[in-house]
């Protein structure tokens, strides 16, 4: 098991190291280490954790990309900016997966607020969430053409061109709002090395999946698994994905996008790859709850 793995060998640094014992957070993952990484951030109050079956069930952190000064990408054709359209698709898909019950959920935002990228992660971080998933909807630079979902997990190098641009742009949200980036440099990088490269093959695994249980439900785009150095996504112990719901510069997509329909199909896809996601983690023994999947409701 890799974090089986991922523990022995911290077990065997902090003997080699002497540094002291790190805590093992009892709560929802088994065995996880808790990696004491400085949160730049800082306090504030922590969004509210909606769940049907009190702590127990998995936590996913469903984060409505850009917000306040930081709109996103334009979306003309229907009035609205990129940071209208995550947000209420985000509460769509939160309420989707809270009438199901078998996983608990929470927003980074439930207003027009600006929250740094590094931010976004950090509330997923306190919260101690099991998935992140940023959501957003792009407009394709090569305009109207471009249509459906994409799902783009963290590397340093992007798998095409516009991956790389739309890294970029991604990441100039923390340029509007003049947060500061830096790199870690404290002595805990091994550590948080390890549970980031543990972190990003639970990562690719869930876009798979993403892939499997929603491909049926709402469009993807021919190329639609990306990956790229998003900044929202380096939370280090936490699996994360970016979702691109679709184009904003495209027509179709728009409609989609701020149809009841559409939003309802896609929280359906999501709630169904997010359980599927958890129940496969119990039943390969990295989760202690079981997560009871309804296949009846596809
Ligand atoms: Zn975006």
């Amino acid at each position: 098991m890799a974090e089986r793995a991922v523990s022995a060998l911290v077990a065997f640094l902090v003997a080699l190291f002497g540094w002291a014992p790190l805590p093992v957070d009892e709560g929802s993952s088994p065995g996880r280490v808790v990696i004491p990484i400085e949160s730049r951030s800082g306090g504030g109050s922590l969004p509210a954790v909606t769940s049907a079956r009190g702590d127990d069930p998995p936590l996913v952190v469903i984060d409505p990309g850009h917000g306040g000064r930081d709109p996103g990408a334009p979306a003309p054709l229907a009035g609205l900016q990129e940071k209208d359209v995550t947000l209420a698709l985000a509460r769509v898909i939160r309420d989707e997966i809270a009438r199901s019950g078998r996983v608990r959920v929470a927003l980074t935002r439930e207003g027009d607020r600006f929250i740094p990228l590094e931010g976004r992660y950090e509330v997923a971080r306190r919260l101690g969430a099991d998935l992140f998933i940023s959501l957003h909807a792009d407009a394709a630079p090569s305009g109207e053409g471009a249509r459906g979902a994409t799902i783009y997990t963290l590397s340093e190098v992007a798998s095409d061109r516009e991956a790389a641009l739309l890294a970029q742009r991604e990441n100039a949200a923390d340029t509007v709002g003049g947060a500061a980036m830096s790199d870690d440099t404290n002595v805990n990088r091994i550590l948080i090395d390890l549970a980031q490269r543990e972190s990003m093959e639970v990562s690719t695994r869930f876009a798979l999946l993403l892939r499997r249980e929603a491909g049926d439900a709402f469009p993807f785009h021919p190329d639609w698994r990306r990956f790229a150095a998003f900044i929202v996504l380096k939370a280090p112990d936490i699996p994360s994905v970016l979702f691109e719901a679709g184009y904003l510069s495209n027509p179709q997509d728009v409609a989609y996008l701020t149809s009841q329909q559409g939003r309802a199909e896609i929280a359906a896809g999501l709630r169904r790859a997010v359980e599927a996601h958890f129940a496969r983690r119990f039943l390969s023994g990295e989760r202690r709850e079981p997560v009871d999947i309804d296949r009846g409701s596809r």
